[in-house]
């Protein structure tokens, strides 16, 4: 008979553990999905595109109805899972009965930060983490609203360029000295700012924001400079929380995320996390490739086969605003490194190498991204570069010629 498998979370991490365990034992499980969005899975890194009126958002479920029924997995969706009883293996759900499990996953995601800032809960107020967001955020555009986006990095960002793309007059307002300061140098993050505001979108730097202004409803913001930003809506794009709630309250050990082992188990055993809930060697990923990478590990040990996962070698694109950005590994080049550098700022274009001990360990690229797989591969597979390293720099085309392939 098949063992009750339940996954808690609906989301991109469940979708690709779903997918690859069925592959690897078929019909060993008995799987059901909880999750509390009302939809699909989706593939959420294409809610950027959907705000950008660059997908239609019907157009980014992972995979139809079908195809989850065709592999026997029961899904619930618009469900919250609310307790697990760890000692009786069962999960209570919001308004239904509980469910019993042999094995239990959690792939519960993040929640979006909101600052601690007084406002910070005024109507007007939203953050930019799932596709009833992005309706809401489309709505406000559709009406010509004045938004002001708290946080330059990736999804403040992208939250920018769709708002401004769909109609609003946009500022975007962040903390640090540069944009995207987790994945570009200092030459990298000025070029992006400059493309970003030719779409239009005015950039605040070194902007700390100290309330949201308005009685009921947000109408603008002060930065602790005295600086005032006059807003109909202010979109919080600063940070997410790991989802720990659910373990939390178990007893499970959580830190920033669901400690988890290299085979994605937490202290209580069968119960295991993934994704952005899970914290493995001390590091919680916020992007989508280590939760996939995490999602094949965990199928395979559950398929009974001999897995671990080592950690992830991240890299992050921006990937709307016209502006292509790629950046991966030790992008700022720690002591004793060598840095490639070519910058062409008129043409938009920079690219910095990052190499150390004879090994690419680090890239950033704003422009031409054409490279930037093959550049991720000579990162991860720390491949000795020494032939290839007067070319390098020109892609991969120039750089494995026949005779130095
Ligand atoms: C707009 C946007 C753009 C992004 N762009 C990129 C990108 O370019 N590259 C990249 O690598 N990453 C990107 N990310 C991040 C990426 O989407 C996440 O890393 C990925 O979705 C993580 O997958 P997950 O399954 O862990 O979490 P999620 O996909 O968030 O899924 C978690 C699910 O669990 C559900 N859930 C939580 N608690 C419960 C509960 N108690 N009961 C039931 N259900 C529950 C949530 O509602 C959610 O549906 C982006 C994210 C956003 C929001």
């Amino acid at each position: 008979m098949s063992e009750p498998l339940v996954i808690v979370g609906n989301g991109m991490a469940a979708a690709r553990l779903v997918d690859e365990l069925t592959k690897a034992a078929q019909g060993r499980y008995a799987i059901a999905v909880i999750g509390d969005e009302p939809r699909l899975a989706y593939n959420r890194v294409l809610l950027s595109s959907v705000l950008a009126g660059e997908t239609a958002s019907h157009d980014i479920e992972l995979k139809p109805a079908t195809w989850w029924r065709d592999r026997g997995v029961t899904l619930k969706y618009g469900c919250v899972a609310t307790e697990i009883d760890v000692g009786r293996r069962e999960l209570k759900i919001a308004g239904e009965e509980s469910i019993s499990f042999s094995r239990l996953v959690l792939a519960t995601g993040s929640t979006p930060l909101r600052l601690n800032v007084s406002g910070a809960d005024l109507a007007g107020v939203h953050t930019f983490r799932d596709s009833r967001d992005v309706d809401l955020l489309l709505t406000l555009a559709a009406q010509k609203k004045r938004v002001v986006v708290v946080g330059g990095g990736l999804l403040g960002l992208e939250a920018a360029y769709g708002l401004a793309k769909a109609g609003s007059p946009v500022t975007l307002i962040h903390l640090m000295d540069r944009l995207m300061e987790r994945q570009l140098d200092a030459p990298a993050a000025e070029l992006l700012k400059s493309l970003v505001e030719r779409k239009g979108i005015r950039v605040l730097l070194n902007a700390n924001t100290a309330r949201l202004l308005g009685e009921t409803r947000v109408e603008g913001i002060e930065l602790v400079d005295g600086r005032r930003i006059e807003a109909d809506a202010v979109i919080f794009a600063a940070g997410i929380r790991p989802n720990v709630a659910l373990a939390k309250d178990a007893g499970i050990p959580v830190n920033r995320g669901i400690v988890v082992d290299d085979v994605m188990q937490t202290a209580a055993p069968d119960i295991f996390a993934l994704g952005e809930c899970a914290e493995h060697r001390g590091i919680c990923y916020g992007l989508v490739e280590p939760a996939y990478e995490q999602g094949r590990v965990l199928a395979r040990y559950l398929a009974g086969g001999a897995a671990a996962y080592q950690g992830s070698v991240v890299a992050t694109n921006l990937k709307v605003s016209g502006v292509s950005v790629f950046s991966a590994g030790d992008f700022m080049g720690a002591d004793g490194c060598e840095a490639i550098v070519l910058s062409d700022v008129r043409h938009g274009t920079y690219k910095k190498l990052v190499i150390s001990d004879g090994r690419l360990t680090g890239a950033v690229l704003v422009g031409d991204v054409g490279d930037a797989l093959w550049y991720l591969e000579l990162i991860r597979n720390r491949e000795p570069v020494a032939r290839i390293r007067p070319d390098m720099m020109f892609g991969r085309s120039l750089s494995i010629r026949p005779e130095a392939a």
